[in-house]
């Protein structure tokens, strides 16, 4: 329930102007909210004298048994004019079209953009959406903490998903924690796996207390259950060309006034060499077992040989050898190329993580024991010192004289 001390409220009218439902309306200099009000939070934001409260108590089985549905929030890039999902959210699509099955409840993309560009909804219904949730506004043109917050908590409040997932990318690591705390619900932060229970709660996934540990965690007494997935987690499923479903607009009034932030200049920053590794087919991955940064060229010599890029363990970009971008692990860039080749790395847990979804491993390694061949679908038992050498000129040679 929205209430206001009568005392501390002096009708400021902020609450009013920024409530996304027209839920508030300040009468004689004082608050009063309406039947529309969603709990959505936004009026908390922006009260500067902290008259408003939200009081939620834990809500009863009934309770949760109004929230319906899995929502997927889409983060979009502009692409040759048009707004389109990035791969991730085709992804998430993916997983939770299987949870959506086991609920018997359907799945809806939240997808948020300006209102000057065409957004394509296609692909997602080819990808397992049932409806698409848009809303368009000249103020998204640009992600925004306060904006994105805003809108997002306003529909989610009016809607009730029981289930609402984001990408764990810089913007859903952002927005994410922000939501959940506009809406006073957990949220669970880069899973790694999703599934629905016998009690139809959703068993959220992650590694725990430094990754020696897998988590399964529940929200039990909240709705929606919240979750953030790192991209190349889950696999893309196969599209289903043609398939459609409705786009309904979303009625939310977004203010001005409750985005703090302006974007006034957008600068991609791409230095040579420190391109990411989130997307490559091919990557060859060093670990501590290379001994010294000169033995870095010979992989980036198999690397080149192969067509692909390089990468490495979070020790040497400790050591200064590789930039973070290229860091493969929980604390790295999640990856899943059609040819991962590990060199030198032992397959701590953390590193796991980040590759073990590569459709093809390769590990080279001198320990017979090492628990990278536990993930390897070939293992090269051996110096790499003088395994790559050979394996360099191996590549070439199929490759032909071109590749020399
Ligand atoms: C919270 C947390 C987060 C972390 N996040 C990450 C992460 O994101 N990514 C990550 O990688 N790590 C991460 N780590 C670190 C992780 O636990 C390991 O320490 C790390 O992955 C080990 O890197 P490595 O395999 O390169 O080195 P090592 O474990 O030292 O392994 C080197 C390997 O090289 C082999 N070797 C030695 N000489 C040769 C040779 N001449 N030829 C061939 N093989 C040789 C050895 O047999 C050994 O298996 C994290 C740790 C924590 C606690």
């Amino acid at each position: 329930m929205l209430t206001v001390d009568l005392a501390a409220c002096d009708g400021c009218h902020l609450c009013e102007k920024n409530c996304p439902f027209g839920a508030i309306v300040v009468v004689g200099k004082q608050a009063v909210v309406g039947d529309a009000c969603t709990l959505c939070g936004a009026c908390l934001n922006v009260c500067p004298t902290g008259c408003l409260t939200i009081e939620r108590k834990r809500a009863s089985a009934e309770e949760l048994a109004r929230y319906k549905g899995v929502f997927i929030v889409a983060e979009c890039r502009e692409r040759d004019g048009v707004i389109e999902p990035r791969k991730h959210v085709l992804e998430l699509l993916g997983k939770a079209r299987g949870l959506a099955d086991k609920l018997a409840e359907p799945l809806k993309v939240l997808m948020l953009g300006p209102d000057d560009k065409p957004m394509n909804t296609d692909v997602l219904f080819e990808h397992g959406a049932d409806a698409v949730i848009r809303y368009r506004n000249k103020l998204l043109e640009h992600y925004a903490t306060d904006s994105y917050t805003t809108v997002l908590s306003a529909i989610i409040a009016a809607r009730k998903p029981s289930i609402v997932l984001l990408g764990a990318t810089p913007d859903g690591r952002d927005l994410a924690p922000r939501l959940a705390a506009r809406l006073r619900v957990g949220l669970t932060a880069d899973c790694t796996g999703l599934d629905i229970d016998d009690a139809g709660q959703l068993v959220q996934t992650r590694p725990a207390f430094g990754g020696n540990i897998m988590a399964s965690i529940l929200s039990p007494y909240t709705r929606p259950q919240m979750s953030t997935v790192r991209p190349n987690v889950f696999p893309v499923p196969e599209p289903k060309h043609g398939r459609r479903g409705p786009v309904e607009e979303a009625e939310v009034v977004l203010a001005r006034g409750v985005i703090r932030t302006r974007v006034l200049e957008v600068e991609t920053l791409k230095a040579a060499g420190d391109e990411g590794i989130e997307n490559a087919k091919i990557l060859v991955s060093a670990g501590q077992g290379l001994q010294n940064r000169d033995n870095m060229e010979l992989v980036a010599a198999l690397a080149e040989a192969l067509g692909g890029k390089v990468a490495g363990s979070r020790p040497l970009v400790e050591l200064g050898w590789i930039p973070h971008t290229l860091q493969v692990g929980q604390s790295g860039t999640t990856v899943s190329p059609d040819l991962y080749v590990a060199v030198g790395i032992s397959g701590a847990v953390q590193h796991i993580v980040g590759m073990s979804s590569a459709r093809r491993i390769v590990a080279i390694n001198a320990d017979p024991e090492a628990p990278i061949f536990k993930v390897a679908d070939l293992g090269i038992v051996g110096d790499a010192l003088q395994v790559l050498p050979r394996l360099i000129a191996e590549v070439k040679e199929a490759k032909g004289p071109l590749a020399a």
